[in-house]
């Protein structure tokens, strides 16, 4: 982030703008909106300056910027669009120590004046950095389509009833009764009998609240997803967005995380695959002790917290200490990594069953049902199979399995940094030993990438 968004305070404050044309104008609009002092300098302003002026909403001085215009001012904006009088304002704004704007030139700008959605006192500024301007516009088409209109007369509304709310206990129950005022009853009140039925509403929302009891705790188990932040589930948003603390895994990544409540608190309980972790006793300990505190807790598992997430273990220990729970699922690592080679986990005539494996277990390599794994057309994907590359491979030989099997690995499936290891059984240890595969990895047994697939099949037919 090379610019820090604020909001600067500009109540009776002078902002200085130099230009007399459409550049200042469009400018001027925008600031307009606020309770600044408009101070504008041009040598020969534009009738609708001059009208302005008249009315009494900006001050107007016919003339260029001098020395001692600036000292007091807030901001400057330089809106001349010619050089030699914005290098001049640029050069005095500096000395007086003001922050100017140059109009269009980020590089002489020492601030952005931001796309704003204006619903005030509800007012979202999009800044881009000079990056993708056209991008920060859309952005802004789309929040204004989503805002109600008149998101700010509820904020107000609800701004006037912030001392009589102070009344409920701070926290959770506070947050429960602005989230009813501003996402359900207010707008509906508002919609059917303007602010006086809003401020009715608020009135009998409080007593309601002032008089119910304190929420229980409660546990969320809820899926993560592969790690693309576009396949958290809907269910999950809102989990998150609720939540008082989330206990996480190490799966996880940063971008989910960002997703929380600003004033959640985020534990990291991540196992670490084969080096210290969180024991389980203490996963447990902690969100017992935060549920039964009354907190929202969201106990984040990568994938599906159903697939080789000690789900059950997690819900024992919540109903022993008699703490609700649900279960929220996601898309787990199998999904994604079919995905990213563009196969079908199943398929008519090829496999009508499919194998979710872990490579471990609680006594170290996991068992399977090896004959039906090495038959032709078997497909299982298998989660934490890295280091038993050379003890599946051997398992699954030993079993009939034929050498040239698919194998395919999906490290860090529906990330930025995906990567695809196509090979077969044989090659299996080695693809993973040369790989240098460090992160998650999935393995695709019986599934070659599509296009790969397609490749052969064209070499296939050459040869015939
Ligand atoms: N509950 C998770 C699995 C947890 S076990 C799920 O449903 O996906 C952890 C294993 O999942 C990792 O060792 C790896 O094999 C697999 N895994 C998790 N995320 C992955 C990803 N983005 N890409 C590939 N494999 C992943």
């Amino acid at each position: 982030m090379k610019y820090f968004p604020i909001f600067l305070s500009l109540s009776d404050r002078p902002v200085v703008i130099v230009g007399g044309g459409e550049i200042a104008l469009s400018k001027l609009r925008v600031l307009l909106r606020t309770e600044a002092c408009l101070h504008v300098f041009a040598r020969s302003p534009a009738a609708e300056l001059e009208a302005l002026a008249a009315s009494g909403r900006i001050c107007l001085t016919r003339r260029s910027l001098c020395a001692g215009d600036l000292p007091g001012a807030a901001l400057v904006y330089a809106a001349t669009g010619e050089d030699e009088e914005t290098a001049s304002v640029v050069r005095l704004a500096r000395a007086a120590g003001v922050p100017v704007n140059v109009v269009d030139d980020l590089g002489r700008s020492d601030f952005i004046t931001p796309a704003i959605v204006d619903r005030d006192p509800v007012t979202i500024a999009i800044g881009t950095e000079g990056a993708a301007p056209v991008l920060a516009r859309a952005l802004k088409a789309d929040l204004e389509a989503r805002l109600p209109v008149r998101l700010g007369l509820l904020a107000r509304i609800g701004q006037a009833f912030r001392p009589l709310a102070a009344h409920l206990p701070q926290g959770r129950r506070r947050r429960d009764f602005w989230a009813e005022f501003y996402f359900s009853a207010g707008p509906r009140a508002l919609g059917r009998g303007g602010a006086a039925a809003a401020e009715a509403v608020l009135r009998s929302l409080l007593s309601r609240h002032m008089t119910q009891k304190e929420r229980d705790g409660h546990v969320a188990f809820v899926g993560a997803g592969p790690g693309d932040p576009e396949l958290l589930t809907l269910a999950a948003r809102r989990a998150l967005d609720e939540a008082d603390v989330v206990l996480h895994d190490r799966l996880v990544p940063p971008a989910i995380l960002d997703l929380a409540r600003r004033e959640a608190r985020i534990v990291d309980v991540g196992k670490r695959g084969f080096a210290a972790a969180t024991p389980q006793d203490r996963i447990n300990a902690l969100m017992v002790q935060h549920a039964g505190a009354g907190d929202l807790v969201v106990r984040l598992k990568s994938g599906d917290p159903s697939v080789f997430g000690r789900l059950e273990e997690e819900i024992e220990a919540c109903e022993a200490a008699g703490i609700g729970w649900h279960v929220v699922p996601g898309i787990t690592a199998a999904s994604a990594a079919a995905a990213g080679i563009g196969q079908s986990l199943t398929r008519r005539g090829r496999n009508s069953a499919l194998r979710l494996l872990t490579a471990h277990d609680m006594q170290g390599f996991a068992e399977q049902d090896w004959r039906a794994l090495a038959r032709p057309g078997a497909v299982a994907a298998i989660y934490m199979g890295k280091r038993a590359a050379r003890f599946l491979q051997g398992r699954l030989m030993m079993h009939g399995a034929a050498s040239e099997t698919p194998v395919t690995v999906v490290e860090n499936a529906s990330r930025p940094d995906q990567r695809i290891l196509p090979g077969t059984l044989a090659t299996l240890a080695t693809t993973l030993e040369n790989g240098a595969c460090d992160a998650p990895a999935m393995m695709l047994l019986g599934l070659a990438p599509r296009a790969a697939t397609g490749a052969l099949m064209e070499l296939k037919e050459a040869l015939s």
